[in-house]
């Protein structure tokens, strides 16, 4: 029988995201792996391949299609109360244990893994989209950065028909990457993961400062980004790792959103059942200690207190009030696709209608 990587070699095209280096090797800069492959070898990543001289990557098929609320992404700053059409492919950069995707993102590593896939067109995304009412269409489930040259030809698509894009990834993204999506992705969801450098080689096979200077350089090209972490109890939930993430993440902007959301056992990641909810709780209140202004914790609700909703930082209005995934009431006022607070009128950062 055929193997997945056999099948999936298949559904492949020429991509655009590498450049030949004197040797003829094919360096890939679709993330910050950059694998320089020689002929018939294939990328960390498992799905892009060197074939004589071409660089194949993913094409024309999904692993995932399903209509979720922009609130699970999570985007919170964007078009509250909506659905995103939400798209997968296969495969990972990354090989983190606790990875909560894993039957998407390790498929060609791991047989325990592994997904039923389907060929489709952009239209066929882009048509579900409109049957279910979505306003965004999202490249999320694997990495959506290895999958790239097939995400931007679902997001031209969804362009004509007035659908704005989003981007849910590991962010360990290029300067060649982000130039290409920056016309098509208007909303850019990142996990940053933990603020360790060596945590970041041992449990993902990534690097932290490819990560950060990915999402520097996001904020400086125009993308909309929010910034989650999953807090691990004793990997990266350290009051002093997650004052200095929050620092970072505050002097890049203090208005991106940082999510930090609870743990719950998952693939081969082997420690407590979950996050408690103190543990959030404090990281939410760091975040806050650090200077950003919009903090929110996510996989517990109804034990977070007010952190699932946007407040006004001046006067503490509280401006979008949600449940989980729900949105139960907005205030903001609005004027095109602006926010702001109708008690004391400062602009509330995000695209909100
Ligand atoms: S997407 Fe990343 S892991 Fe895959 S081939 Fe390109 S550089 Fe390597």
């Amino acid at each position: 029988m055929e193997s997945l990587a056999e099948s999936l070699k298949r559904l492949t095209a020429p991509g655009k995201l590498f450049r030949v280096l004197p040797d003829a090797r094919l360096e890939c800069f679709a993330c910050a792996m950059r694998c320089k492959l020689k002929g018939g070898q294939t990328g960390a990543c498992r799905v892009r391949f060197n074939q004589g001289g071409k660089l194949m990557v993913p094409w024309g098929y999904v692993a995932g299609l399903q209509a979720d609320p922009i609130e699970k992404k999570p985007f919170f700053h964007v078009l509250p109360g909506s659905r995103s059409l939400s798209f997968g492919m296969l495969g990972c950069c990354y090989t983190c244990d606790f990875c909560q995707n894993w039957v998407s993102s390790q498929a060609l590593r791991d047989p325990a893994a592994g997904h039923a896939v389907r060929p489709c067109s952009p239209r066929d995304i882009v048509k579900a989209a409109a049957d279910d009412g979505c306003l965004t269409v999202t490249s999320t489930y694997n990495e959506p950065l290895i999958t790239s040259e097939w995400a931007v030809e679902v997001f031209g698509e969804a362009k004509k028909a007035d659908l704005r894009c989003c981007y849910v990834s590991n962010g360990s993204a290029t300067p060649e990457v982000l130039a290409f999506l920056r016309p098509w992705v208007d909303f850019y969801k990142v996990d940053l993961k933990c603020f360790d450098e060596g945590t970041y080689r041992r449990l993902m096979g990534g690097s932290l400062k490819a990560v950060l200077d990915s999402i520097a350089a996001m904020r400086e090209l125009g993308f909309w980004v929010e910034v989650v972490t999953l807090l691990l109890p004793g990997v990266n939930d350290s009051e002093r790792e997650l004052s200095a993430l929050a620092r970072f993440l505050a002097s890049v902007s203090p208005d991106i959103p940082w999510h930090v959301t609870a743990y719950h056992r998952d693939y081969r990641m082997e420690g407590p059942e979950s996050t408690p909810a103190a543990t959030v709780l404090k990281a939410a209140q760091l975040g806050k200690a650090a200077g950003l202004r919009y903090v929110y914790a996510g996989n517990l609700s109804g034990d977070t207190g007010g952190w699932e909703d946007t407040a006004c930082p001046s006067c503490g209005a509280v401006l979008v009030e949600r449940r989980g995934f729900r949105v139960m009431g907005s205030r903001l006022a609005l004027d095109g696709s602006k926010g702001s607070c109708p008690e004391c009128r400062r602009d509330i950062p995000g695209v909100w209608a």
